[in-house]
């Protein structure tokens, strides 16, 4: 028997949907959705060395981030990033790959997957059947004792053999290493080479302050301008208007023959053009990485449905603000914010 949507006010219609547009006239069609706060590594400028996850009951279940993937997509959304903590811990996590994966062409692009690597060699066949094409593989050094300190408890040739897996299921790959004064800097050149020699992409991204951490964020902030100009001395880059629906901005590197991003949320401040909302495991839309305001949606779905959803999602958008508040410097030691990157989601 065919139902019409009349008959069944729990599903929200797509083509009438109102866009997400906030106060700024920026348009929300990206959403990052962490599906869990835990994961298997500890890296130094994420996590504190003992902490303390959320209770299970409170993460949302895959049906219910797959009701609040559906609002989005019928309102515009174009792209959704899985990631969190470390998304493919997450047991049974493929289920709601797939879930989300058949929205791709029904309003959906794309659906995408930040991950440290460890687990990939048994899920990455699985991501590409479900519709995954690109990921964004996090790897900040190739020394194999370097890794295990930042990580705290990784193993490189796991997520070697990871991304070995990755390659071999046609994914497409980003590297995404944080570039740290004083911890790997002086990798940052091989790992360009490694990178494109491989055929994948590199983008390094400078520390923010979210959460206490186990590095000193002043000492190890390195400042990206800087280190583009120190690239540049070295290699030809050629500015690109490449774009990931993400806030990288592209050069080509002639020499090697690929691309390297940065993602300079401290030394430039890229909101004015910001498409993103994101989702924690629990719940609640964060509309900036950089700042506390934020609208409960497990409460409004689990209070009032897709209506109390849809009016939760015209609530948030009067709350993005304008740009985040990130300062690093002696004066401003204590984080900006009290939440870890593994609560938001990176
Ligand atoms: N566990 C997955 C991973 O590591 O790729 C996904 C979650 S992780 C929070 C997402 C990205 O955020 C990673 O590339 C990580 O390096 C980055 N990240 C974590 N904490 C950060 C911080 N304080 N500043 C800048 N980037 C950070
Ligand atoms: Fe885990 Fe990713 Fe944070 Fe590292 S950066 S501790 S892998 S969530």
């Amino acid at each position: 028997m065919s139902v019409t949507l009349l008959e069944q006010p729990d599903i929200a219609p797509r083509s009438t949907a109102r866009p997400l547009i906030d106060r700024y006239g920026r348009q929300i069609t990206y959403l990052r959705v962490s599906v869990t706060d835990r994961c298997d590594f500890r890296c130094v400028y994420c996590m504190s060395e003992h902490m303390t996850f959320l209770p299970k009951k409170d993460v949302l279940s895959f049906e219910e981030i797959d009701q609040i993937v559906t609002a989005f997509v019928s309102r515009g959304v174009k792209k959704v990033r899985l990631t969190g903590g470390e998304p493919l811990v997450r047991r049974d996590i493929m289920e709601l790959v797939e879930k989300i994966g058949g929205h791709i062409g029904h309003g959906l692009e794309e659906v995408t997957l930040t991950t440290n690597g460890s687990q990939l060699r048994p899920h990455a066949e699985g991501l590409a059947r479900a519709g995954v094409k690109r990921l964004n593989v996090s790897l900040d050094t190739l020394d194999e004792k370097r890794f295990a300190e930042i990580t705290r408890r990784g193993r490189i040739a796991d997520v070697l053999d990871g991304l070995d897996a990755a390659d071999e299921a046609g994914l497409k790959i980003k590297i995404n290493m944080v570039a740290m004064r004083g911890v790997n800097e002086d990798e940052i050149e091989p790992m360009l080479h490694w990178a494109h020699g491989r055929g994948f992409g590199l983008t390094l991204i400078e520390g923010m302050p979210l959460g206490e951490v186990g590095i000193d964020r002043v000492d190890s902030y390195l400042p990206l301008r800087e280190m583009r100009e120190r690239l540049k001395a070295r290699y030809t880059l050629e500015p690109t208007d490449h774009r990931t629906g993400g806030p990288a901005r592209y050069d080509y590197v002639a020499e090697t023959g690929g691309l390297i991003g940065f993602i300079t949320p401290m030394s430039h401040n890229f909101c004015e053009s910001c498409n993103r909302v994101r989702l924690t495991a629990t719940g609640q839309l964060y509309m900036c990485l950089g700042q506390d305001d934020m609208v409960d949606l497990r409460g409004a779905i689990r209070g009032g449905g897709s209506v109390a959803l849809d009016a939760a999602l015209d609530r948030a958008m009067l709350l993005k603000p304008k740009g985040h508040d990130f300062v690093l410097d002696r004066a401003h030691t204590t984080p900006a914010l009290g939440r870890h990157m593994s609560v938001t989601g990176g």
